[in-house]
């Protein structure tokens, strides 16, 4: 997957060079290409922002550099076109679901906002050229769109064939489409077998596979809930048994 990033501060995206990411793209699985919006600026301040039209508080990100920027990255490919996502809070709250989706992409440019977010007319005139779509990570205002887009980076990289040592784990995680569709998962355990006098569940030392499933569904439900019960109401009715109804 390619994955391009336009923003005025490249230096946070550094998190990108570690772990099982960093990995992943020098082991050419994602080629993550960062750019600086303010390449595309002329006068001496490089200015990237104005004042708004119709007054306010804040300064709104100009059209001209992103429309360039836009221009320049997604040109020199061979027809093909990428996804253009925009960070923003008042953009679809983005989900397990979209991050699943997401990973299907060959090519994906994000816009990273500042200030009071970006003109508009770049992202009416980006959609004459190819799919646009504002994601919100949450309902609360960050300063920039680069922690939203590395959250969303993140999240759709560790999906790609490849990125993480056991793919099956991603399929048993929370929200996963299919095993775990609208379930958190439960507590998790490892060795030692006691400690400070804190017992693991006795049905993970069983050796039985069918209980330990059973088990971990249970208590995917009973911490759904717990913490999320704005999700248990949109369980698929029909893909529960009699056993998760009482639990
Ligand atoms: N004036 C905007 C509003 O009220 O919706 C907020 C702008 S915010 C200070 C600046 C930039 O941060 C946005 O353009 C966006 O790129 C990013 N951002 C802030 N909160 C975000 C969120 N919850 N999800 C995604 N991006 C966010």
């Amino acid at each position: 997957m390619r994955i391009d990033i336009i923003t005025i501060f490249p230096d946070y995206f550094a998190p990108l060079d570690l772990s099982l990411i960093g990995k992943a793209r020098r082991a050419g699985l994602i080629d993550v290409r960062l750019h600086d919006l303010r390449r595309w600026t002329y006068d001496r301040h490089h200015t990237v922002d104005d004042t708004p039209y119709g007054g306010g508080p804040g300064m709104v990100m100009k059209p001209e550099p992103w429309g360039e920027a836009l221009d320049a990255v997604t040109a020199d490919a061979d027809g093909a076109v990428p996804r253009l996502i925009l960070p923003t809070p008042s953009g679809r709250p983005f989900t397990q679901r979209d991050a699943v989706r997401l990973a299907e992409e060959p090519w994906l440019v994000f816009a990273c906002g500042r200030y009071e977010g970006i003109d508009a007319r770049v992202a009416v005139d980006a959609a004459r050229r190819m799919p646009v779509e504002e994601i919100s990570i949450g309902d609360y205002v960050l300063n920039g769109g680069e922690v939203a887009t590395l959250v969303v980076v993140e999240a759709v990289s560790r999906l790609l064939p490849g990125v993480l040592g056991n793919a099956e784990s991603a399929a048993q995680d929370s929200f996963s489409p299919g095993t775990m569709d609208h379930l958190v998962e439960g507590p998790v355990y490892t060795k030692p077998a006691v400690w400070r006098g804190h017992e693991v569940p006795p049905v993970l030392l069983s050796g039985h596979h069918g209980a330990v499933d059973r088990w971990r569904r249970d208590e995917a439900l009973r911490k759904t809930a717990r913490n999320r019960p704005d999700l248990i109401d949109r369980l698929d009715p029909d893909q529960l048994d009699k056993r998760d109804r009482e639990v």
